[in-house]
């Protein structure tokens, strides 16, 4: 009973893949292209129908008689609200299936406790869904994306070094509070997770996303999947060893990668060459008016990235890889000497397979990334949310 049950879960996922990615299209076609019968298609879009996550059109081109029916995404059956957690502010986004922003909403944390957090996060979520008017029984459930180390099937915040928690256990805190299954990530990994569904990674099998600002991160798309390791912490880019001679980073190690590029770091050294600047913003600025210590701290910035990123490629061999996060704004800086470097330190051909992209991330970018945590349960082959929430 249990294979079976997979089995009509994994056709089910395929077949709502294929709508999201082709339709609208005709059950015929569902058909032919998973290779699932038509029996099996008919039934399975019946209960797709049923949940609204997909409906019937009736258009589509006829050469006489009868216009086939089409089936396509129900966009807007249904609604997730994507968190995006920081230390003093959350960034919320109520998007539709199709992970568009419907409404945002930011707060200003008053504490970072992890109850008066959960507190905060219900009231400004039922301020979201009130305003919009969206019927309750539409809403799928809550993705919260945060940085640090999240164990993502027990919703457990093992570690987060800006909020200073340690396992808590952040999910049931905020379910508690609300009537929908929440599910939390690492925000790397949420912003992953959304150009797999939506973004360019879509038609790749092998998508790295390096992510720079106050840290430096790394979402991985093996073979198709989202890959996070044994225990769900893989993809410390930021702390790979550059150098061990090299200063301390907040992790307690020499030389990680971070301590070039991290945005903290790129002020310290900036201060260790004699240069004053209290933000990234003052550091972009004196780049910009030709400074010679800001113009250095970036070059480097970018050699050890492009290094760190040739090695990615040399070990990954990946079709696509998007670097974005805040830090990209300083790209007229960094990528120049990256993309020499990446040139210059990629094995063989490795360097002729990969696409680079850049994409600058916004708070929206992130929430939307954590409205893609639930997203992804909707298309995976076993949907645990949809059993959580029946
Ligand atoms: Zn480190």
């Amino acid at each position: 009973m249990a294979r079976r049950q997979l089995l009509k879960e994994i056709n089910r996922s395929a077949i709502l893949n294929v709508i999201k990615a082709h339709g609208p299209i005709a059950r015929a076609d569902i058909a032919r292209r998973t290779q699932i019968s038509p029996a099996a298609v008919t039934h399975q879009t019946a209960a797709l129908i049923e949940d609204g996550l997909i409906f019937e059109k009736q258009e589509g081109n006829s050469r006489g008689g009868r216009r086939p029916i089409l089936l396509a995404l129900n966009a807007t059956g249904t609604y997730v609200v994507g968190v995006k957690l920081a230390e003093t502010r959350a960034t919320l986004a109520l998007t539709d299936l199709n992970a568009e922003i419907v409404t945002r909403h930011a707060i200003d944390l008053s504490s970072r406790d992890p109850v008066s957090v959960s507190d905060q996060l219900a009231e400004a979520i039922s301020d979201v869904l009130n305003r919009t008017h969206i019927d309750h029984n539409r809403m799928l459930g809550v993705g919260v994306g945060m940085a640090g180390i999240i164990d993502s099937v027990n919703g457990i915040c093992r570690m987060s070094p800006y909020n200073g928690w340690h396992n808590v256990p952040f999910a049931d805190l905020l379910e508690e509070r609300l009537d929908y299954p929440v599910i939390l990530g690492n925000d790397v990994s949420t912003l992953t997770l959304v150009e797999k569904l939506y973004g360019p990674g879509q038609h790749v099998n092998d998508l790295l996303v390096v992510t720079l600002g106050r840290g430096v991160g790394l979402g991985m798309v093996l073979n198709g999947q989202m890959y996070r390791g044994a225990r769900g912490s893989g993809g410390e880019f930021g702390h790979t060893t550059i150098d061990p001679q090299g200063v301390i980073c907040q992790c307690g190690k020499r030389g990680c990668l971070e301590t070039y590029i991290a945005d903290p770091w790129l002020l310290r050294r900036a201060a260790m060459n004699g240069l004053t600047a209290d933000t990234v913003d003052d550091l972009l600025a004196s780049a910009r008016g030709g400074d010679g210590v800001a113009l250095h701290i970036y070059e480097s910035a970018g050699q050890v990235l492009g290094q760190g990123i040739a090695n990615l490629i040399n070990l990954f061999n990946p079709s696509l890889i998007i670097v974005s996060g805040e830090g990209v704004r300083a790209g007229d800086f960094i990528f120049p000497a990256m993309r020499d470097a990446i040139a210059k330190h990629t094995f063989g051909q490795l360097g002729e397979d990969v696409v680079l992209r850049i994409e600058p991330a916004s708070d929206d970018t992130w929430a939307r990334g954590a409205a893609g945590l639930v997203l992804n349960e909707v298309f995976e082959a076993q949907p645990r949310i949809l059993q959580l929430s029946s």
